[in-house]
């Protein structure tokens, strides 16, 4: 069998009847964290291995794999936003979009006769990084795809592509795996707060696997240490302490808070925790002293802070307003 995650395994059965009958492009779309581009990559080798009895999986010792191994296949092209590709140092020119021109290169690709006269095939990802007019170049290709070519595009948000690329593409839906499933996985990977780390990931294990850090979960544990303090705390200290943060770091508290937020709720309404397992006894006595309609009020405002994360006017002035409203919920 391909390369897989163990709840994957269907999802690459699935890929690999697949190459009976391929399609000319495929999209394997779900939520980040699932390891849909690591599957994608492991079945662009299966498709790529010459060895001719493959069955179920390439064969790992033919030139084509090993070419795939090196990364140098010749009939394997990669598009990507520049801020992902490691190997080009070029900072000047990093962007987090894939360009019209990165799409048009990959079209001419595809359009080459086969180094091998066999298939080439170009992966995007993720997918939703092309914008509109890098996703039209695109869609001339998918509406007369050439011979032997496949693209294979993996998106963590489907719903951002144009509904004219999801039309022409084979999709390929990848879900949640179980949760037993990923706490064991976790648990072979030495995470030892598995059942946490995949509350706080939603569900996904590789984002879980991620959030195992420990310097994240110190991070994280330090708010929400302040953040139980409650009254007591002085929102301004505290806002200060945050108004160095660059703009991932201020969507990452703001992320902790509305988790924070929603774990409120849910203590409040049904008496339990989604996300903060290890806080759950703070979080049951803390909910008895808030008020429903300000705690949703302050969800409002913590949704609003996220939307506006791109262009944070003032990092310390959000946070100080959204520090102040927090404790005015136990007045
Ligand atoms: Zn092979």
């Amino acid at each position: 069998m391909l390369d897989a995650y163990p709840w994957q395994i269907a999802s690459a059965r699935r890929l690999v009847a697949f190459n009976q009958h391929l399609p000319h492009a495929l999209l394997l779309h779900g939520r980040a964290g699932l390891g849909k581009h690591a599957l994608a990559l492991s079945f662009a080798k299966f498709l790529l291995c010459e060895h001719a009895d493959k069955a179920t999986d390439a064969c790992g010792a033919c030139a084509s794999c090993h070419w795939f191994m090196q990364g140098s296949h010749p009939d394997m092209h990669i598009l990507q936003p520049s801020i992902l590709d490691e190997s080009d140092d070029s900072e000047a020119k990093k962007s987090a979009w894939i360009s019209v021109e990165q799409v048009r290169h990959a079209i001419d690709f595809v359009q080459l006769t086969s180094h091998r006269n066999g298939l080439r095939i170009v992966l995007i990802y993720p997918a939703e990084a092309m914008q509109a007019a890098a996703a039209n170049a695109l869609l001339k290709t998918l509406e007369e795809p050439p011979a032997n070519s496949l693209i294979l595009l993996v998106s963590d948000q489907a719903a951002k592509l144009i509904p004219t690329i999801l039309s022409r593409c084979h999709l390929v839906g990848f879900d949640l795996p179980d949760e037993a499933v990923a706490l064991d996985w976790l648990q072979a990977q030495g995470v030892s707060e598995a059942q946490l780390c995949l509350k706080l990931a939603a569900g996904s294990p590789l984002r879980a696997l991620n959030l195992a850090d420990a310097d994240y979960q110190t991070r994280r544990r330090a708010l929400l240490t302040d953040l139980l303090a409650g009254k007591k705390a002085n929102a301004l200290a505290l806002a200060a302490r945050y108004a160095k943060l660059s703009g991932a770091e201020f969507a990452q508290i703001i992320l902790w808070l509305q988790q924070w937020a929603q774990d409120l709720l849910a203590t409040k309404l049904a008496g339990r925790v989604y996300y903060q397992l290890d806080y759950a006894e703070q979080l049951h006595s803390l909910a008895l002293r808030v008020k429903l309609k300000p705690l949703q009020l302050w969800q409002t405002r913590l949704q609003q802070a996220k939307a506006a994360v791109a262009h944070p006017l003032n990092v310390q002035m959000v946070l100080e307003d959204i520090l102040l409203d927090y404790l005015n919920l136990f007045e």
